[in-house]
């Protein structure tokens, strides 16, 4: 059989038996060429040096993996002036030299990984009857050429992490079309005034504000006009005005919170407020305890990473600590709001009169407009702050928890003066 319209094969390719081998079919094929070219002169051979098998996978066949067992021959190159003595048979319609799968099966392999990315390629593609690696999905993909870069007028430069905190390396981005045309594998200036220099035609460079970056553009375009990207202006715009708040705390003028309306505001709340006071001062002292012990090993001369071994802090954390002069100050933080909020009278009504699991309650809420999940409800402190007693931290339902009809009232004893409306002191 010299060829089936489901295996189509180049011309002198022989279909000499097909058999099937568990889940796998494997197809012999025979070449029958008699001469081929030197890969190293390009001048033509027909003497025979041996014949041997390769063994490539195919496309598959109805869910099953195909492997052709290739018969081909070695040929002596008997130009004197070749370095090659001697050479294999090349059959570039079907397979490349030294690969393991067929030139169709590669290029399949190249499509799905550009699609779904080395772990999503593996699995369809043992879903369609082909087993191959991640790295095969990553070296395949690595056989694609690249695209040229072409002529760009502005291009936008930043880095990015090819391991954050330990190697950046920097991507260039066509501002006209929004494609990455290039990444490079460091961020240094001299890297950056190369790759310039190979585009003489750009006019812009839209970068961020480090001196790496200004530096490469200034010498590898300098014909270029060069400005602060949109993105790190916002941020850093973002950083200042933070920054400013944070040490200027009391030029922010007292604001009720937008979700507390007057009737949420009870004795209990005022409650809840002063225990997450005293809670936010704890934490705030015992960071001050850190800042002065880190503080105080880099006086003794212990280097940054060795505080941040012996305090198990991250090295970032080290470096800000101190990089800041005197106390530090306690960062006041926002409650967020919640889809339950509107709902917090109907809770603690709802709590007060009786124990309800958090589906019972979720239900509820639906029927009165609550658009939020599930899991809301669940996450939710419980009771309301209105019984959450001064001694007991709230924790969330889990759903064994919420088995028990009785979860909330064992764990949570309700205080007899917040009964009356009180306030703790
Ligand atoms: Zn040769």
């Amino acid at each position: 059989m010299p060829t089936t319209p489901f295996l189509p094969l180049p011309e002198d390719l022989e279909i000499i038996g097909v058999r099937e081998a568990g889940n796998q079919v494997e197809i012999q094929v025979l070449s029958h060429r008699s001469r081929c070219l030197c890969p190293g002169c390009s001048l033509p051979s027909q003497a025979i040096h041996s014949y041997y098998r390769r063994h490539p996978m195919e496309l598959p066949c109805t869910g099953r993996r195909v492997r052709i067992v290739l018969s081909v021959k070695k040929f002596f190159c008997h130009n004197p002036d070749c370095p090659r003595k001697v050479f294999t048979e090349r059959i570039p319609e079907l397979i490349e030299p030294s690969s393991r799968l067929t030139t169709r099966l590669r290029a399949l392999i190249q499509a799905m990984g550009v699609a779904f990315n080395a772990n999503g390629g593996t699995r369809l593609a043992e879903q369609m009857g082909v087993q191959v690696s991640r790295r095969t999905v990553l070296f395949s993909l690595h056989l694609l050429p690249v695209p040229p870069v072409g002529q760009i007028k502005r291009v936008g430069i930043d880095d990015f992490a090819w391991k954050r905190g330990v190697r950046y390396g920097t991507v260039l981005i066509d501002l006209d079309s929004h494609r990455i045309i290039d990444i490079l594998a460091d961020r240094e200036t001299e890297s950056i005034k190369q790759w310039l220099q190979f585009h003489p035609e750009i006019e812009m460079i839209s970068r961020d504000r480090g001196g790496v970056y200004a530096d490469g553009a200034a010498q590898g375009a300098p014909q270029a006009i060069q400005c602060a990207d949109r993105w790190h202006l916002c941020k850093n715009l973002g950083d200042a005005v933070e920054s400013y708040l944070k040490h200027h705390p009391l030029a922010i003028p007292a604001s009720t919170p937008a979700l507390e309306t007057k009737e949420t505001v009870t004795s209990a709340s005022t409650y809840e407020q002063r225990r997450q006071q005293r809670r936010a001062q704890v934490t705030f002292e015992r960071k001050q305890a850190i800042v002065e012990k880190v503080r105080e090993m880099h006086r003794q001369g212990i280097s940054g990473h060795g505080i941040a071994a012996e305090l198990h802090l991250a090295r970032g954390t080290v470096r800000k600590y101190l990089q800041t002069e005197g106390p530090i100050r306690q960062t006041p933080r926002t409650r967020q709001p919640s889809l339950l909020d509107p709902h917090y009278d109907y809770l603690c009504q709802r709590w007060n009169e009786d124990t309800p699991t958090a589906l019972q309650l979720f239900g509820e809420l639906q029927q009165r407009g609550f658009q939020g999940k599930l899991s809301i409800v669940k996450d939710a402190r419980y009771p309301p702050s209105s019984r959450t007693p001064r001694h007991e931290t709230p924790t969330k339902i889990t759903d064994h928890q919420e088995s028990s009809p009785n979860a909330f009232s064992k764990r949570v004893a309700l205080d007899p003066r917040e009964k009356r409306g009180e306030a703790y002191p």
